[in-house]
Formats: structure tokens, C-alpha cells, sequence
């Protein structure tokens, strides 16, 4: 992958100018790899007119110099935002931008004590995640691969899914699947929920055991070189009523008119909202319990959010989720979960897993 931090930078120091402010601290962690490549759990990133500096601890002095070229390293041996402050101290800076939703008070107060008392504090909402929600050329190409990872593990645990087995031990042989396949990890704890369990949108596995004639949604998603995926499919075990096929159908033409009304210039708001007429028609909108999608890139929930009422327009360069639900309360569940690209002209569907109901 062609090294493309300096880029970023250069946006991030655009969006600065505009603000007002003279420089940006990052201190959450898939920001900082965004923006500098190190891929370490702590350091702190100081993003100045003339340059970039890493602030790291000595655990990750290696790791830094191997994955960061464009970014100075500063090693410490205290705490990481006491170095910044005493560099922004040095430097004389006016204004300075944070991430409020990534800096606590606790350490927003540490950088105020150390730094110049006369530093303005400018709080920028989401600088670096405005520019991950469009993703390049290369960063599509790695959830490519994050997504056919998911679908390949779904498709082996696929024969393991029976009545018998504990919620539990499914998850723990797709996690240890996704692992065997390269992943560093799973993107979120991997749900598997049985029966009237998969009425719970984010129903933690239990040791429950797979029963006959039950509904599972099967919710995982891998994290492959940095990038996540999110597949999510329900199956039935033995021959679905025909009331639990109704359900499937609705969720499945609700995903289907969000698919079609996703696109480039349109407003997230739609995307959702398309869904939800959907199984309005079916009369299942109130079983709705979320929104039909989310932005998906190096963290699992990204922007753009689909939401109901959302204005934010989709771009080109945007991967969502789009995965509708019906959750009834003492019954059971039905979610279908795909990834998808938008590009200017088309989207492409990420996760190619079956979506037709899979009666085990
Ligand atoms: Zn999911
Ligand atoms: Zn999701």
C-alpha cells in the first residue's frame, strides 16, 4: 500500500486553517494509525503547521520506527500528554485543537496545567473521522478482503450450527476461525443468539444450548490488516413456519430497498428510511429496534450513521452496513447484515455469505 499519511495530514492541516487553530492533538488510537500509521494502543499525535510528532513510551519504540516514516518520534518516560503540553508550551501555540470525544477531562485538564494557561482550546467534533468515512482505492481493497474473511467463516461454522451446541461454543469457534484466517481479532464480541434470545439485538452468547425449531442470528466481524468487517445472517433450524418466513421476506425486501436507495449524493436519512417503509408495508416497523446501517472501516461503528432523519450526505469513498431487523419479544429474531461501497456511479456488496434462508 502506497504510503498515504502525508495526504491525510495535509487535509487535517486544511481543516485546522479553516477552524482557526495552529495544531491538533490525537490521542485515539485509530486516528493516530490513520493518520501516522503507528498501530500501537497508546501514543499521542501532534499535528503542527511545519510538522508531526509522535509521542510514545518506550514500549513502542521499535514498533513506531518500523511503521511510521512521515512522523518525528518522541520517546518519553512520564506521561505522554505531559510531553505535549511541554511541547506546545516550547512552540507558543495560540490555538490548539482536541478531540472532545476522545480526551477525558482528567486528561484534558493534565495538557492545560503543563501548556501555556494562555493556549486557546478550540474542540474539534471529528476532524479525522470526516476523512475516514471516505475511504481510498487501497483502504476498499483491504475490507474486501476483511469481508470475504467473514464470509468464509460463516460458511465453515455453517455445519456446526445445530440443535445441541451452546451459543458460547459457536462463538468461540468463530472467533477462533476468524483468527486461523489472519484476522488480529474479532471487530466486536461475536453474537450468536438462539430462540426467544434472538429477539436481543446485541444478545451476549450464553451458554444456552441450540434447540429444533429455533431462529439464530449469527452477528461477527473480523478485523483484517487494521480493517473490519460486519456480516450478520439468521438462520432457522428445521422447516420454518410460514410466519417466520414472512418476517425473513420483510427483512430481506427491507434490505433490498436500502440497497437500491443507497448511492452517492443521496442522504443517509433515506438509506433508513427506505428500509423502514419497507417493513412498515409488512407492518413490522415498530419490531425495528436500530437503524439500518452504519459506516465500517478501522473501527466497526464508523460515519456515516444511517439513521432515521439523518442529513448527512453519502459520498463516494463510504462503506455502511445495511442490516435491518425484526426483533419480537418472546419469539426470536431475524437480521440480515452486508457491507457495502458506494462509489460514484454503483455500490458494490462486500460479503457475498447467502442471504436466502438457510433451514439447517
Ligand atoms: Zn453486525
Ligand atoms: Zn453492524
Amino acid at each position: 500500500m502506497e504510503r498515504p499519511y502525508r495526504r491525510r495530514i495535509q487535509l487535517v492541516r486544511r481543516l485546522l486553517v479553516k477552524s482557526g487553530a495552529e495544531a491538533l492533538v490525537v490521542t485515539h488510537p485509530p486516528n493516530i494509525f490513520y493518520l501516522s500509521g503507528f498501530s500501537g494502543s497508546a501514543g499521542a499525535l501532534l499535528i503542527e503547521p511545519h510538522g508531526v510528532t509522535l509521542f510514545i513510551d518506550g514500549r513502542y519504540t521499535t514498533q513506531a520506527r518500523e511503521e511510521t516514516a512521515d512522523a518525528r518520534l518522541r520517546i518519553t518516560r512520564g506521561s505522554l500528554l505531559t510531553a505535549v503540553g511541554e511541547r506546545l508550551r516550547k512552540s507558543e501555540r495560540a490555538r490548539v485543537a482536541m478531540e472532545p470525544a476522545h480526551m477525558s477531562v482528567a486528561q484534558h485538564r493534565e495538557l492545560k496545567r503543563v501548556a501555556d494557561a494562555k493556549i486557546r482550546w478550540v474542540a474539534l467534533w471529528g476532524p479525522v473521522e470526516e476523512l475516514r468515512a471516505v475511504k481510498g482505492a487501497d483502504e476498499i481493497a483491504q475490507m474486501r478482503q476483511a469481508a470475504r474473511l467473514g464470509c468464509q467463516v460463516f460458511e465453515k461454522v455453517l455445519p456446526l450450527v445445530k440443535p445441541g451446541v451452546r451459543e458460547v461454543e459457536l462463538a468461540a469457534e468463530i472467533e477462533y476461525r476468524m483468527r486461523q484466517g489472519g484476522a488480529s481479532g474479532a471487530a466486536f464480541p461475536t453474537i450468536v443468539a438462539s430462540g426467544a434470545r434472538a429477539a436481543l439485538p446485541h444478545a451476549q452468547p450464553t451458554k444456552k444450548r441450540l434447540r429444533k425449531n429455533e431462529l439464530v442470528v449469527l452477528d461477527l466481524g473480523a478485523i483484517l490488516a487494521h480493517y473490519c468487517c460486519d456480516l450478520t445472517r439468521t438462520v432457522y433450524l428445521g422447516r420454518a413456519p410460514s410466519g417466520i418466513r414472512r418476517w425473513y421476506q420483510a427483512v430481506q425486501e427491507a434490505q433490498a430497498a436500502a440497497r437500491d436507495a443507497l448511492c452517492a449524493g443521496v442522504a443517509a436519512g433515506e438509506v433508513d428510511a427506505a428500509a423502514r417503509r419497507v417493513l412498515k408495508r409488512f407492518r413490522l416497523d415498530r419490531h425495528f429496534l436500530h437503524s439500518t446501517g452504519h459506516g465500517l472501516g478501522l473501527e466497526v461503528h464508523e460515519e456515516p450513521r444511517l439513521a432515521k432523519g439523518q442529513k448527512k450526505i453519502i459520498q463516494a469513498g463510504n462503506v455502511v452496513t445495511l442490516e435491518p431487523g425484526v426483533y419480537i419479544e418472546g419469539v426470536g429474531g431475524i437480521r440480515s447484515e452486508d457491507d457495502v461501497a458506494v462509489f460514484s456511479d454503483r455500490t458494490e456488496t462486500l460479503t457475498s455469505a447467502p442471504r436466502d434462508l438457510l433451514e439447517l
